[in-house]
């Protein structure tokens, strides 16, 4: 029983000093934690890992109006809006609600030319949702959707094929 008393105090004696001894390591590394956002070695922007998802972004001039984007979002973050006029369809409206979106990337997949995508960026908090909208077509402004060029279509449908073609032989039972 008593020798019981003292492995106990032996141990909290033990382990205090193994926490001294922590505690005081610690005043003398370096610290790993930046003094965000005042004193940061290079930009934020340039700190962010490269696949990061932060931003989201829509390079208008190869934007096709497919709207796969907008089909693809699971909570419907993206509006594009879309009208005929007298040189076609054109897109009045293209805007993405970051208030909502959870950076799932299920957007930027079915892109046809990559216009969706993140930048590495993410410091726009703000007081009104509002703000929170990109607008990537200005109000009262019109854009003309991107056209594939044909060659460029020929291309993936060749390919189409070629990997259709290729599934079907590895299909094939071995004669
Ligand atoms: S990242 Fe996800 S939630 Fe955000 S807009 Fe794209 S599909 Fe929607
Ligand atoms: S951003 Fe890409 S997926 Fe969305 S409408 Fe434009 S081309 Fe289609």
């Amino acid at each position: 029983m008593s020798s019981g008393y003292f492995n106990n105090i032996k141990e909290a004696t033990v382990s205090l000093f193994n926490g001294f001894a922590i505690t005081l390591s610690n005043m003398f590394r370096k610290p790993v934690t930046l003094q965000y956002p005042d004193k940061t070695p290079r930009s934020v922007t340039d700190l962010m890992p490269e696949r990061s998802r932060s931003w989201l972004k829509v390079e208008m001039p190869i934007c096709t109006a497919c709207l796969n984007c907008e089909k693809a979002c699971p909570i419907d973050c993206i509006k594009i809006t879309t009208e005929k006029d007298p040189s076609g369809r054109v897109m009045s409206g293209f805007d993405i609600d970051m208030a909502k979106c959870m950076y799932c990337g299920l957007c930027t997949e079915p892109c046809p030319t990559g216009a969706i995508h993140f930048i590495p960026e993410f410091e726009r908090a703000s007081f009104s949702l509002d703000q929170m909208i990109s607008r990537f077509v200005p109000e009262g402004e019109k854009v003309v959707p991107y056209k594939v060029p044909k060659k460029d279509k020929d291309e993936e449908k060749n390919s189409a094929k070629e990997e259709a073609e290729d599934k079907a032989a590895e299909a094939e039972p071995d004669a």
